[in-house]
C-alpha cells in the first residue's frame, strides 16, 4: 500500500506540535533536571522543520527546504546533548557545533547555491542518522539500575530512528543520479510514518526516564541521612541481613565496624553545634573515602556511626579501621579560620563462623569500642579471639 506523503506530513506536524507541548511542560515542572531544557528546545527546532516542509510551496525554498532541514538536525543535535547532560556527562559542544556547521553549509549549498536534491537528502539522512547514533549512544552507553527500564526503551527507539533514517539514505542512494523526490519513493512514506510514530515513542521514553529519575532521587533522600549522607539505620540493618546471608552462602567473612567521635560533646561546646555538623560532614567523608564500593557507611546515632564490609576478615577489618583513624586524626575543619580536630574510636569485629549470628556481631564491636574509649580513645580495638590487635597513637 502506497501512503500518501502530504497526509504523513500532517500526521507529522500535529505530532511535532503534541511533543513540544509535553517536553515543554515536563522542562517547566522539573527546571532543576538537567537536559530537559535541550530537549524541549530540540522538539521547538524540529517542529519549526517539519512545519516549514509541510509549508512547501507557501513558503519560498529557503525556508521550507534548507531552514527545514537544518532545523530539523539542530534539534537532533539539541536532544542529543540533553541526553549527554542528564546522564551527568558534558555534552560534545564542540564537536556537535562544528559537525551542525558544517552540516548547514552543505545544506545551504546544495539547496540554494547548486541545488541537487539527491546529493542534499543523502546529507541530510547521513545527518540525521548520525546523530540518532549519537543518541541512542548515549542512552545505552552506560545503563545504571535505576533508569534501566526507561534507558532500554529510549535507547531502542533511538536505534529504531536510527535504522529508519538509515533504510531511507540506501533507498535514496539507490535511485541512482536521477534525482527524484523522496515523496515519490513507494517504501519512503512508510518510514516517514514509522518515524513519526517513533518520535512519540521518544518523547514518553523522555517521560519515563525523567520518573526513573525523580524516583531514584526520592529513594537516595529516604535512604540517607541529610546531613552526612551516610546510609539511615534501618536501611543498613536490612543491608547487613542479605550481607549475612551472602556470606554464609558463599562462605565469606564479613566485617563490622562501630565508630564512635571522641569527646564530640566537647566540640560542640567549644566551637558550637553549627561547627559540629560541619566536623560530622567531614568526617563521613573522610571515612567514605577509605571505603570499596561494596562497603556500607551508616549513621547509627548522633556521632556514632557503622561500616559493613563484605569479603573482609578480622585483619583487612582493622587495616581499614586503622586507616580511617589516621586519616580522622589529620583532618583539620576549618571553623572560622580556626583548626578543629577530631579523633576517632574504632570497635572491630569480624563474623567468625556458620553459628554467630548479626547480634553476636554487634554485641562484639561495640564491647571493642567500649575498651577503646576506656583505653583513652583514638585508637582502635579488634574483638578477639584471635587476640585482639590494637592500635594507638597516643
Ligand atoms: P565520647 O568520647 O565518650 O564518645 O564522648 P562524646 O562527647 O563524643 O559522647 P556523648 O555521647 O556524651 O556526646 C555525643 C554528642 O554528640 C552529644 C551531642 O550533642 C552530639 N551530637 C549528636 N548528634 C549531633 C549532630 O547531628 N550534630 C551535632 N553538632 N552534634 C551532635
Ligand atoms: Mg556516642
Ligand atoms: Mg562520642
Amino acid at each position: 500500500m502506497l501512503i500518501d506523503f502530504p497526509t504523513v506530513n500532517l500526521v507529522a506536524v500535529l505530532m511535532v506540535i503534541l511533543e513540544c507541548g509535553i517536553l515543554g511542560v515536563l522542562w517547566a515542572v522539573h527546571r532543576d533536571i538537567r537536559g530537559i531544557g535541550h530537549w524541549a528546545i530540540g522538539a521547538v527546532a524540529i517542529s519549526a522543520g517539519v512545519i516549514a516542509i509541510y509549508l512547501r510551496g507557501i513558503l519560498p525554498p529557503a525556508l521550507s527546504v534548507t531552514a527545514a532541514n537544518i532545523a530539523i538536525v539542530t534539534g537532533y543535535v539539541l536532544t542529543w546533548w540533553g541526553l549527554e547532560l542528564f546522564f551527568g556527562r558534558r555534552p560534545y559542544y564542540r564537536s556537535g557545533l562544528l559537525l551542525l556547521s558544517g552540516a548547514a553549509a552543505g545544506l545551504v549549498y546544495f539547496s540554494l547555491v547548486e541545488p541537487d536534491t539527491r546529493s542534499r537528502l543523502i546529507l541530510l539522512l547521513s545527518l540525521l542518522s548520525l546523530f540518532a547514533v549519537l543518541r541512542a549512544h548515549s542512552t545505552l552507553r552506560r545503563v545504571l539500575p535505576e533508569t534501566r527500564f526507561s534507558q532500554l526503551f529510549g535507547g531502542s527507539v533511538m536505534s529504531l530512528q536510527a535504522a529508519g533514517n538509515l533504510l531511507l539514505l540506501t533507498a535514496v542512494i539507490r535511485t541512482g543520479t536521477e534525482p527524484r523526490p523522496i515523496d515519490r519513493m513507494p517504501i519512503a512514506g512508510w518510514i516517514f510514518l514509522i518515524l513519526t510514530i517513533l518520535s512519540v515513542a521518544l518523547v514518553f521514553a523522555a517521560v519515563l526516564l525523567v520518573n526513573q529519575k525523580l524516583q531514584a532521587r526520592l529513594r537516595e533522600t529516604a535512604q540517607r541521612d541529610q546531613l552526612t549522607g551516610a546510609l539511615r539505620r534501618h536501611v543498613l540493618e536490612e543491608a547487613v541481613e542479605r550481607e549475612i546471608a551472602r556470606s554464609r552462602r558463599h562462605r565469606r567473612p564479613l566485617a563490622l565496624l562501630l565508630l564512635d567521635l571522641d569527646h564530640f560533646k566537647a566540640i560542640n561546646d567549644r566551637y558550637g553545634h553549627h561547627a559540629g555538623d560541619e566536623a560530622l560532614r567531614r568526617f563521613a567523608e573522610t571515612a567514605q573515602a577509605g571505603l570499596r564500593r561494596e562497603d556500607l557507611l551508616g549513621r547509627t546515632g548522633g556521632e556514632e556511626f557503622c561500616i559493613l564490609l563484605p569479603d573482609t576478615d578480622q585483619e583487612g577489618a582493622a587495616r581499614l579501621a586503622e586507616r580511617i583513624r589516621t586519616a580522622v586524626e589529620n583532618l583539620s575543619v576549618d571553623v572560622d579560620g580556626q583548626p578543629l580536630r577530631l579523633t576517632v574510636s574504632i570497635g572491630a569485629a569480624a563474623l567468625a563462623g556458620d553459628d554467630e549470628s548479626w547480634s553476636g556481631l554487634t554485641r562484639a564491636a561495640d564491647v571493642a569500642l567500649y575498651r577503646a574509649k576506656k583505653d583513652g580513645r583514638n585508637r582502635i580495638v579488634v574483638a578477639g579471639p584471635p587476640p585482639a590487635a590494637e592500635s594507638m597513637a597516643e
